[in-house]
């Protein structure tokens, strides 16, 4: 069974959720696949009239959805709002690309006479029964009808999402509300399955031979888990994980010293945005030594203004005051904690400051923390800039200030754009837009494959393969790609 936690008490609320056994992973993996030979039947006008039915139904509830989701993750009714519409805002931008038959990707060549290959037609067909693990971050956008589901129902595939523990209630509502959208738009009601359990549920999900494909957010830890046992079965699927991100930002020497409270307090908002819980959080900033000391003066001052802080689950509030804990312990790290009252899953913002050295010899320093905190780097000459960059692992996102004939932002430029998936100039690297031009995916371990994104039209192409059709007669052709 699993119950919800209220962050702000720490205490258990509501009913007891049923979670399933190993045993029955078979069975909800058989429904599954007779509604995916379904889905393919009726084809992309219904999953398009049934994605926004679901959208529909969300916004209809979404205040309700907003306060129950807010009762299980503390991230306050506003936010969890604006969660809600971009949650059906994805689903409506999925219906719209199917409804235009754009994921289909119809490709049509007419070779030459005598050259091998003849009549082309290529189009993408989808992969099947799909498993997606949801965030506990994000309870709509990236939970059971987020942006992995959304993409997967509209590549044509049923998708089974197992819930996470985080945020059970909403993920039981939202479920029972898409799933009714669904039928109603003349789906099979085992389209979108939602089940609840442990570990080992998800990774017997995962090796079930007829399970072909994996959408995950969450640690790298578990996404490495998934991947192995994916990668270790007898017909190896994709995991298309999602993992941890520090995010490194670089404030080069012209924009430190043009704007430096305005700096810290844009830095500040972004660190303390969803409790420090996005994965885009700037989680490491370097910044030039002799301008560092005034710089975190500033951004303890703006930290300092937020106390308080639930965090999601007693998971990651231990995982966060372990981790802040362990940087205190290193002699050449000065960590700063705002003030926190302690109640329930509450923390308060953290700054750690170290040299570059010490950012090279301590790899507590170079981890993802999860939670209201980040890492200044003092860095003397871009000598020492390029040291520090070239130990940053694979990100989701680099965030870099200065200006255009700074050097340091050159050199900061073209070290980072190796490693990450998203670079962003002047700003800060939360707040990231559903679109079509956008990439959300990095290098190892950032996300499991650095080519696919888990945002944005492109999303779509993880749970499709393309089929070539060589020769064939127009009647014998999926319609889309007759004459
Ligand atoms: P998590 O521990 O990775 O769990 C996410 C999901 O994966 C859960 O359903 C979990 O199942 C499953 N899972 C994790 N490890 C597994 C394993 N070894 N075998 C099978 N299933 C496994 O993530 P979380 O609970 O959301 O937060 C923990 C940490 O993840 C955070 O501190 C943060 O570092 C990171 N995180 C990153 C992002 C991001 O956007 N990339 C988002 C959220 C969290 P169980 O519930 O059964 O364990």
């Amino acid at each position: 069974m699993v119950r919800s936690v209220d962050p702000r008490r720490a205490e258990e609320f509501g009913p007891e959720l049923s979670e399933i056994s190993t045993a029955e992973v078979g069975d909800v993996v058989a429904r599954s696949k007779v509604a995916g030979d379904l889905i393919g039947q009726l084809g992309p006008v219904v999953v398009a009239d049934g994605l926004r039915r679901a959208a529909d139904a969300l916004d209809a509830e979404s205040a309700t959805l907003a306060e129950l989701a807010d009762d299980e993750v503390a991230l306050g009714v506003p936010r969890l709002l604006g969660e809600i519409a971009r949650t059906t805002g994805q689903l409506r931008l999925f219906a719209g690309l199917v409804a235009r038959g754009e994921h289909l990707g119809v490709t049509i060549s007419d070779l030459p006479a005598g050259a091998p290959g003849g009549s082309l037609r290529k189009l993408n067909i989808p992969l099947g029964v799909v498993v997606v693990f949801a965030a506990s971050n994000f309870p709509f956008a990236f939970s059971v009808a987020g942006g992995d589901t959304a993409s997967a129902l509209a590549a044509g595939n049923p998708v089974i999402v197992k819930a996470h523990y985080g945020h059970p209630q909403t993920s039981q509502r939202v479920a029972e509300l898409v799933t009714e959208a669904l039928v109603a738009a003349g789906l099979p009601g085992d389209s979108l399955q939602v089940v609840h359990g442990g570990e080992r549920v998800g990774l017997e999900l995962v090796r079930h031979p007829d399970v072909a494909a994996v959408g995950f957010t969450g640690s790298t830890a578990g996404g490495r888990a998934l991947t192995d046992v994916a990668a270790s079965r007898e017909s190896p699927i994709p995991v298309y994980a999602e993992q941890g991100s520090v995010n490194p930002m670089v404030i080069a020497p012209s924009a430190i010293t043009a704007c430096a409270p305005g700096e810290a307090r844009q830095l500040a908002e972004s660190v303390l945005s969803g409790h420090g819980q996005f994965c885009t959080k700037p989680g490491v900033v370097f910044v030039p030594d002799d301008a560092a000391e005034e710089f975190v003066a500033l951004l303890r001052g703006e930290m300092a203004q937020a106390v308080d802080m639930h965090l999601l689950t007693t998971k990651i509030h231990e995982q966060f005051r372990k981790a802040v804990a362990a940087l205190g312990r290193h002699p050449d790290v000065e960590v700063w904690a705002g003030e926190t009252s302690g109640a329930g899953l509450s923390v308060a913002g953290v700054v750690a400051v170290a040299d570059v050295d010490t950012y090279l010899a301590v790899p507590d320093l170079r981890a993802e923390i999860f939670g209201p905190a980040t890492v200044v780097i003092r860095v003397r000459d871009s000598a020492d800039l390029v040291r520090a960059l070239d130990a940053v692992e694979g990100n989701l996102t680099a965030t870099v200030h200065g200006d255009a004939d700074d050097r340091w932002l050159a050199l900061a430029i073209e070290r980072l754009v190796r490693r990450v998936g998203r670079i962003v100039y002047g700003g800060v690297p939360t707040g990231v837009a559903v679109d079509r031009a956008m990439h959300h995916g990095g290098p190892y371990p950032a996300s499991s494959w650095s080519l696919y994104t888990s945002v944005g039209d492109d999303a779509i192409k993880r749970f499709m393969r393309p089929i070539v059709y060589q020769d064939f007669p127009d009647t014998l052709l999926p319609e889309a790609l007759r004459a």
